[in-house]
C-alpha cells in the first residue's frame, strides 16, 4: 500500500530535472527524455509507453510491480542504427517523436550511469511476418522468393520499429495552427484534467500523450530509407482492427494494406526498399465504439448503405468525419530520412497533403486494385474518391453515390 502524501505535480519542477532544448543539434545539447514517474529527473508531462501507462499503474496497485522497478536494458540497443539526419535537429520537422529515442543507451550513457532513470521511446528489431496474401502472392506467381527479402516459405524479412508518441507542444500547436496556449488548456479540459502540468507548468514542453504508437515495417534495408536514389514504396497505415486483423469487409484496409506489403517486397526485390507505418488510430481515430454505431446507422437508414452518406452518418456520430489528423505523420518518415517516395501506395488526399507538404516528394501514387475491394466496401471507395481521394479511373457521380450497394444488417 502507497503511504505518505500525495505529491501533486503541477507546480515544483524536479529539483535536478535535465534541461530539453528540442531540435538541438546533437543528442547531448537536446537533452534526454525522462517520463518516468520518480520526481527528481521528470522533464516531461505524463508517463512513458503511451496508453499503457495505465496498466502499468494497475500494475503497481496490484502489487505486481514495484513503482521503483528500473528497466534493465542490457541487450535491448536497435538491430539497426537509424540517423542522425538532417532533419532530426529542425525543432519544427519533428514535433511527435523523440528522435534519439532508440538510442538513449548510448547517447546518454553518463547520464543513466549517473542514477537517471532514461527509457527507450522508440525499439527496432528484426522479425519475419508470414501473411496468407502473400503465400497466396507466391502460389499465382506474382511474387518469387529470393531467399533474402521473401523466403520459399512465404515468409518476408523485415526491421521493424516501435514508436511511442513523445509531443513538443510548440510545435503540435504549430502544426494545427493553435496557439501553445490554447493547445495545453484543451488537452488539459478534454482528458478531464488529467494532466494538470499542462496549464500550470509552461516550462514543461514536452508531452507524452496517452495514446497509442506507430510500428514500421521495412522491407530491405533500413539505411536505403534515406537515400533519394534508392526507389521507395511505401504506406502509412492507419489502424482499422476489424479489416486489419478479423478481415470484416466493409472497408478495403487489410485488403489495401497487404497489397502495399506485396507491392514493398516487390520493390525491394527490384533493389529499392519498402515501408509501411502503421499508426493506432483505430477508426479514423474515433474508436471503435463509434465506428461500429456509424456501421449500424448506415446500413440502417431509409435508401440503404449508400456512398452520398458515407461520411454524414460518421459525422452525424462523432461530429466530424475524421479525427486522424495527417499532420503529425510525417514525422515518422522523416526520422528515417525521407525526402523521396517512389510509389506511395494510398489513394488518401489528406495523406499525400501532409507528406508532400512536409517536403518529401512523392512519385508515382499506387490506388488498389478494384479485384481487391471487397463488394460491401464499394460505399467506402466510392464516397472517398467523390471526396477528392486520388483514382486513375472515373470518379463516380451523383447518380451513382445514391445507389445502395452496402449489404444490410442481416446480410
Ligand atoms: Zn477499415
Amino acid at each position: 500500500m502507497r503511504t505518505g502524501h500525495v505529491r501533486l505535480t503541477s507546480h515544483s519542477g524536479g529539483t535536478d530535472a535535465p534541461a530539453v532544448h528540442w531540435g538541438a543539434p546533437t543528442a547531448a545539447e537536446r537533452g534526454p527524455i525522462v517520463g518516468t514517474t520518480a520526481r527528481t529527473h521528470r522533464n516531461v508531462i505524463g508517463a512513458h509507453s503511451g496508453a499503457y501507462g495505465v496498466y502499468r499503474a494497475l500494475a503497481v496497485a496490484a502489487g505486481k510491480l514495484s513503482a521503483d522497478h528500473r528497466a534493465d536494458l542490457t541487450d535491448t540497443a536497435p538491430t539497426d542504427r537509424i540517423g542522425p539526419f538532417p532533419q532530426w535537429t529542425d525543432p519544427t520537422t519533428i514535433v511527435s517523436l523523440d528522435p534519439w529515442g532508440a538510442m538513449v543507451t548510448d547517447a546518454f550513457a553518463d547520464q543513466i550511469a549517473a542514477g537517471i532513470d532514461i527509457r527507450p521511446t522508440i525499439a527496432v528489431t528484426k522479425a519475419q511476418v508470414i501473411l496468407p496474401e502473400i503465400v497466396d502472392a507466391l502460389a499465382k506467381g506474382r511474387l518469387v522468393p529470393d531467399g533474402r527479402i521473401l523466403l520459399d516459405t512465404g515468409a518476408a524479412q523485415v526491421t521493424k520499429a516501435a514508436v511511442e508518441p513523445v509531443w513538443h507542444l510548440p510545435g503540435v500547436a504549430a502544426r494545427f495552427g493553435c496557439s501553445e496556449n490554447d493547445l495545453r488548456r484543451v488537452l488539459f479540459e478534454e482528458t478531464g484534467g488529467m494532466y494538470p502540468e499542462l496549464v500550470t507548468r509552461p516550462d514543461l514542453e514536452v508531452f507524452l500523450p496517452p495514446i497509442g504508437g506507430q510500428t514500421v515495417y521495412i522491407f530491405g534495408a533500413p539505411e536505403d530509407l534515406a537515400d533519394p536514389t534508392v526507389e521507395l514504396t511505401a504506406r502509412v497505415h492507419d489502424e482499422c482492427n476489424g479489416s486489419d486483423v478479423f478481415g470484416s469487409d466493409i472497408c478495403t484496409c487489410r485488403p489495401y494494406l497487404t497489397h502495399a506489403i506485396e507491392e514493398c517486397i516487390n520493390g525491394a526485390q527490384r533493389g529499392g526498399v519498402g515501408l509501411v507505418a502503421y499508426s493506432r488510430k483505430e477508426g479514423r481515430a474515433l474508436g471503435e465504439v463509434t465506428k461500429f454505431l456509424v456501421y449500424n446507422a448506415r446500413k440502417r437508414q431509409a435508401g440503404g448503405d449508400t456512398a452520398d452518406q458515407y461520411f454524414t452518418r460518421t459525422e452525424c456520430v462523432a461530429g466530424v468525419q475524421d479525427m486522424r489528423f495527417q499532420e503529425l505523420m510525417p514525422d515518422v518518415l522523416h526520422w528515417f530520412g525521407v525526402t523521396k517516395i517512389h510509389r506511395l501506395v494510398s489513394m488518401s488526399n489528406m495523406k499525400y497533403d501532409a507528406i508532400t507538404g512536409a517536403g518529401i516528394d512523392v512519385g508515382e501514387r499506387v490506388s488498389i486494385p478494384d479485384e481487391l475491394i471487397p463488394a460491401d466496401a464499394r460505399v467506402e471507395i466510392d464516397a472517398k474518391m467523390a471526396a477528392g481521394y486520388y483514382t486513375p479511373g472515373e470518379v463516380p457521380d451523383a447518380e451513382e453515390l445514391k445507389r445502395p450497394k452496402g449489404r444490410g444488417l442481416q446480410g
